[in-house]
């Protein structure tokens, strides 16, 4: 299946690489995207498990940090314009289709954003656990796990943070909850992309975020 999802990335002009461990990941990204590099990234917890965020904030690149200590509201605003001119951007995926699509939904939609256009390259990094069998599937692994988690972590106040599910797990993409804190507001599928190779991905044969 894990070859199948490669070959099938590939079909849809993304890079593809596998690596067995987290350790991989790094020296990968190393020889992907040159030092000196302008970089950005969207929360993730692959980024953090993989040793990705440690490299980004090493001096090794230019990294546009929006989490950087003392930064005003203002100044996350700029970082995130800023991400559209810069020359990587890293992020997970939510889910990752055997036909080789991304699956992703935003709140504020930053990470969408850079990962549909702007930075020249966009480097994806997930684990195999992230892998569903289409689109569908994907919007349920959303519902069931990725959204409740991730509002676990980021402290939303939604139903899905108590009950560990979306409150519309069997709904559509517009129902779900009428929190302000909403964590699911723009779902994002990516197939066939214009410019080969701008999207790579590296899958990590490991269970990674969520
Ligand atoms: S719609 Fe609300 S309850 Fe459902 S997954 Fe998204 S944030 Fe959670």
């Amino acid at each position: 299946m894990i070859k199948k999802v490669l070959e099938n990335l590939k079909k849809n002009n993304m890079e593809a690489y596998l690596v067995e461990t987290r350790e991989e990941v790094v020296p990968l990204v190393e020889k992907l995207l040159p030092a000196g590099a302008v970089v950005s990234a969207g929360g993730s917890v692959t980024l953090a498990e993989t040793g990705v965020m440690e490299l980004l904030k090493s001096g090794r690149y230019e990294f546009l940090d929006r989490a950087r200590p003392g930064i005003t509201p203002e100044e996350v605003q700029q970082v995130y314009r800023d991400t559209f001119s810069a020359d990587g951007f890293f992020c997970s995926a939510n889910a990752i289709t055997q036909q080789g699509e991304l699956v992703n939904v935003d709140g504020n939609s930053n990470r969408i954003s850079a990962l549909l256009f702007g930075p020249e390259t966009v480097i994806v990094v997930a684990g195999v656990n992230k892998i569903v069998t289409d689109a569908e599937a994907g919007f349920e692994r959303i519902k069931r796990v990725a959204a409740p988690k991730n509002a676990v972590r980021l402290g939303c106040k939604t139903y899905c943070r108590d009950a560990g599910v979306c409150v519309a797990a069997e709904g559509g993409l517009a129902t779900g909850c009428g929190s302000k804190e909403r964590i699911c507001r723009n779902y994002l599928v990516s197939g066939p992309q214009r410019i080969p190779g701008r999207i790579k991905v590296i899958l990590v044969n490991e269970e990674l975020g969520y």
